[in-house]
């Protein structure tokens, strides 16, 4: 199996998977609990709390653990609005991921007003529209770190001068950015940023927002004290320890690991470019997540080359995979500007931390041949 949807998910990386074994075979106390069996479980999760301060750059009591990404994302609006009950307003691209954009929806359903960024033709956000949106009743602005589509990297540091200058909440999602660029709360400027363990390989099911110390948010899950009365219910606890140590690997030794991965997928980038005709590369050609690329095959529907490359046991991606099987086609890529057959054409290709110098060179074996035979038989037409 050649694996390149690492933005989907990542597989777990075996310490990790170690470490979680361990874990729930020797501890089953609840961390609520005062007796040392709790005590011990609490003092664990401390620690793994820790270390996803420190792979971003923040302090350990500003880190709530949830059930996901997408929790952390509906926290931090939800949250936010809640906790501000004049204000009206939120601020978000129109290139989120779903654990926004739908979360963004039901607002307007609820008769909250969403502003969605337009982004230019490499998916970077318009900041001009950005500052003559914000008004007085603006509680949060809402832009993701890089998205998960194309890899285009949003100007974070510069949305928050704006944030700042205007008194506007910043939050960003960063669940595709931990591990694959510099991720530091400070130096982005951020009051709130969301994580995910299953995308750095952790586990899935576990997820972190980052609160900056003093920002007021309400919670969106009630029941008992934990997480500091932001997030009820007994912690994910074998999942919580997972994720710690997915981030412990990733600042220890993520940038080498990074340097690998990148000179991979350039050389993936520049096969397909050399090797196959009539692709276009889609996202920003330097401000990007290296290890994602997405390229629209002209005159193909990208499900038919992912099956195709399939039955080679390559798996890649048409798209975010929650919108996979939807007959719609990506929101990402309407929003850059593609036509709906050059959207409906691309694939993404996501590298990762398990893949080889021979997995690339097999795709880039198979790929033209691939793509050279769903031409001949769908009648390419050469003018497209
Ligand atoms: C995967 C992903 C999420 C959702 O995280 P889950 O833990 O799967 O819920 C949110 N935002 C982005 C950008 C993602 O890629």
């Amino acid at each position: 199996m050649i694996y390149l949807d690492n933005n989907a998910t990542t597989p777990l990386e075996p310490s990790v998977a170690e470490k979680m074994i361990n874990f729930i075979r020797e501890h089953f106390g609840n961390p609520s609990s005062l007796y040392p069996i709790g005590r011990k479980v609490k003092e664990m999760i401390e620690e793994a709390r820790e270390e996803i301060a420190k792979v971003i750059g923040a302090s350990k009591n500003e880190i709530i653990f949830t059930g996901s990404g997408t929790e952390a994302d509906n926290f931090a609006l939800r949250g936010i609005l809640d906790a501000y009950p004049n204000k009206n307003e939120i601020i978000t691209s129109s290139i989120e991921h779903p654990a926004i954009m739908s979360t963004c929806q039901y607002l307007e359903k609820k008769g909250y007003k969403v502003t969605y960024l337009p982004v230019d033709e490499y998916g970077v956000v318009d900041l001009n529209v950005l500052e003559d949106s914000i008004t007085d009743k603006t509680a949060l602005i809402s832009v993701m770190h890089a998205n998960n589509e194309i890899g285009t990297i949003q100007p974070i540091e510069e949305i928050s001068k704006i944030a700042k200058r205007k008194g506007v909440l910043l939050h960003t999602d960063a669940v595709q950015t931990l591990g694959k660029i510099d991720v530091n709360v400070d130096k982005l400027g951020v009051d709130l940023l969301s994580i995910s363990a299953h995308k750095i390989y952790g586990p899935k099911g576990v997820g972190a927002l980052y609160i900056r110390k003093g920002v007021k948010i309400c919670p969106l899950i009630h029941g008992g004290h934990q997480e500091r009365l932001l997030r009820a219910g007994t912690e994910n606890t074998i999942g919580i320890i997972g994720f710690g140590e997915a981030a412990r690997i990733i600042r220890e030794k993520g940038k080498k690991d990074l340097k690998r991965i990148e000179k991979l997928a350039d050389m993936l980038k520049e096969g397909i470019e050399k090797n196959i005709p009539k692709v276009k590369f889609n996202g920003h050609p330097e401000k990007r997540v290296k290890s994602t690329l997405n390229f629209s095959f002209i005159g193909l529907e990208g499900e038919a080359i992912l099956l195709a490359l399939a039955t080679k046991g390559i798996y890649v991606s048409t798209g975010s995979a929650c919108s996979e099987g939807s007959e719609e086609t990506s929101h990402v890529l309407s929003a850059i500007g593609l036509r709906p057959e050059i959207a409906r054409s691309s694939i993404r290709f996501s590298l990762g931390r398990f893949n080889t110098e021979e997995d690339i060179k097999t795709v880039l074996k198979e790929l033209p041949e691939i793509i050279a035979k769903l031409r001949e038989i769908s009648s390419f037409d050469d003018e497209l």
